[in-house]
């Protein structure tokens, strides 16, 4: 009931053509699936063995019912490149692409077993150290050499601001990636599926929201805390 009444009030105070997604990580899957059942088709994981699990699981419950699969699974962890054929075939958005050797080796499995990946590329925006991700200079020669990516698909940026409990840190943290989506957006116009900005979380997804996110990414806020 609370995932149910979280995630109704969640959308209720979400802009329209911002799209939430339900990190379901460590949750088990009947929490799924009541989040399913409340309207939610986008759910996030971490860790490859677990995503690819619990798409298994939903094909099979949803088959059960006879309903379509219509969820949407967003991998969100850092991933190594020999688990890539546990995420690649499941998930419809890789959003923690975080180095130019993972990237290469997405690109290449992908147009191996003819699909094309959409990603985003992870981004180190946080004061921290620990945080992985690219910088802004990294970003930008990527994108300059996009067209020798056939088999991804580069549709934005993804971002985790600080952990700290100072809002004027995590606001430019959302500032600088913000700025940044959109001068890339500006500088490469041809790339049509470049318009994705994920950032915010369930502690500061009101700020994220402020600062063009068009897509949140909240785990607690729904599912509660960890068990
Ligand atoms: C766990 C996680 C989230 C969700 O965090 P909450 O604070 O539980 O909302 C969002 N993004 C990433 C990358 C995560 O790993």
């Amino acid at each position: 009931m609370a995932i149910y009444d979280n995630i109704k009030a969640l959308r209720a105070s979400l802009p329209d053509g911002v799209k939430l997604v339900a990190v379901s990580k460590y949750h088990p899957f009947e929490r799924i699936v009541e989040a399913y059942e409340a309207g939610q088709r986008d759910f996030g994981e971490n860790r490859p063995q677990e995503l690819q699990k619990k798409v298994i699981a939903m094909r099979e419950w949803l088959g059960s019912r006879g309903l379509e699969d219509d969820v949407r699974w967003h991998f969100l962890g850092h991933l190594q490149t020999n688990k890539l054929k546990m995420v690649l075939p499941y998930a419809s958005l890789v959003q923690s692409v975080d180095s130019l050797h993972l990237l290469q080796e997405i690109n290449a499995w992908s147009l191996k077993n003819n699909i094309v990946t959409d990603v985003l590329l992870e981004m180190h925006i946080a004061a921290e150290e620990s945080k992985q991700g690219f910088v802004e200079e990294e970003v930008l020669e990527i994108m300059f050499a996009n067209t020798s990516y056939r088999g991804v698909r580069i549709c934005g940026l993804m971002g985790m601001a600080s952990h700290v409990d100072d809002e004027a840190a995590i606001d430019a943290d959302f500032s600088r990636i913000e700025d940044f989506f959109h001068y890339l957006k500006d500088l490469f116009p041809e790339l049509e599926c470049f318009r994705e900005l994920s950032i915010g979380m369930s502690s500061d997804w009101e700020i994220a929201v402020s600062h063009s996110a068009s897509i949140v990414r909240i785990g607690t806020a729904i599912f509660g805390d960890k068990e």
